[in-house]
């Protein structure tokens, strides 16, 4: 069994207390701890203080209206999120992403900030410490190179989070809160291409909400491939998200790659062609061939990069036919 190393759990019960805590030497923020208590057991990170958001009350919660759109508490269970009514009836896609995500138990622990936030993964990186001290450890953790492109000078750990392609094709704004005060993002500025430093996070700095626009009209649709259904990460998504006007041509759309590199892929490409245009069958061809030639996966989950390449086409392809249904 592995277990956890010895830790210093500090539990704030509001965010200027957390805010005080982070600044301990090697602190981190744990949400509902699914993804970090994992690798803090097999070593990949090394955190002696961990400061648990679990209390702090005003980072639960959705809140909002279809006017003004809704703002999820980056606490905010994923269980909380698939089953909240205004999600499921002007998000679907959201719900349904969230839906997706691992196991019942793990939904009902883990958060949709937690999500957001999550590390990168590689099959070289989510390894019990003897098994990547054999390999001579990786770029990410612990060790010099990276043992799935020896001769890259960056990580190439995936970005794997299934709500994230959706939010992004949402257009949806991140609020934090740090040292420096608050600020809103638009979440494309959030995510590095980098598997190390993979997210645009100030030091100190807390996720507390998830703000999504007025759904409108939005039609939408999330897919997700992985080895297992019943469990496994995504080893491919896609999210797309589009509006039509009375004349069946699209007024707005994104189309956005997930689990296939260290960032999410936003196809600005896919907007600029689609926007303007009926959504015809020839059209989802040609967006769904621009997604399988952005796609540029390496050997580093599980299935080949070559079919995960063919897959980010064929997933686009059956995304977007399910919005002309
Ligand atoms: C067996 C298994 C299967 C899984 N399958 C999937 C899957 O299919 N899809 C998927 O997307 N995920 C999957 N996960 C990962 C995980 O369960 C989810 O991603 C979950 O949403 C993570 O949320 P959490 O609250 O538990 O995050 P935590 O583990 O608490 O934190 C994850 C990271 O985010 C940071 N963080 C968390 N909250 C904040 C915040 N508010 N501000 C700043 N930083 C923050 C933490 O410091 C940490 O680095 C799986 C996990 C396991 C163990």
């Amino acid at each position: 069994m592995l277990r956890l190393p010895e830790l210093n759990i500090l539990t704030p019960g509001t965010l200027a207390e957390a805010l005080v805590f982070l600044k301990q030497d090697g602190a981190i923020v744990v949400a509902g701890g699914t993804d970090l208590y994992p690798n803090l057991k097999r070593r990949q990170v090394n955190h002696g203080t961990l400061v648990s958001l679990a209390g702090v009350a005003s980072l639960k919660g959705i809140s909002g209206n279809s006017e003004s759109g809704l703002v999820i508490g980056a606490m905010t269970t994923l269980t909380e999120v698939v089953e909240h009514p205004m999600i499921a009836a002007w998000y679907p896609a959201l719900a349904r992403a969230a839906c997706l995500v691992s196991t019942p138990q793990l939904r009902n622990a883990g958060t949709l900030g937690g999500n957001v936030c999550l590390d990168t993964r590689c099959l070289y990186y989510n390894q019990n410490e003897l098994w990547r001290q054999g390999l001579g450890y990786c770029l990410k953790s612990f060790g010099t190179i990276c043992q799935a492109a020896p001769k890259s000078p960056r990580c190439f750990a995936v970005s794997s989070a299934d709500t994230v392609p959706v939010l992004l094709a949402l257009s949806a704004t991140l609020r934090l809160t740090g040292p420096d005060g608050d600020r809103e993002i638009p979440i494309e500025v959030f995510f590095r291409r980098d598997g190390i430093d993979y997210l645009a996070k100030k030091p100190g700095e807390i996720l507390t909400a998830i703000a999504l626009p007025p759904a409108g009209a939005l039609k939408m649709a999330y897919l997700k491939m992985r080895t297992r259904n019943s469990i496994d990460f995504p080893v491919a998504g896609v999210a797309v998200a589009l509006e039509t006007d009375a004349g069946n041509k699209v007024t707005r759309a994104r189309v956005v790659l997930g689990a296939l590199e260290s960032t999410p892929l936003l196809l600005e490409q896919a907007t600029t062609c689609m926007v303007g245009n009926e959504l015809t069958s020839e059209l989802i061809d040609k967006v769904a061939d621009m997604a399988g030639k952005a796609a540029k996966p390496i050997d580093n989950t599980d299935m080949s990069p070559a079919y995960r390449k063919q897959m980010a086409r064929v997933l686009t392809r059956r995304a977007l036919q399910q919005l002309i249904c």
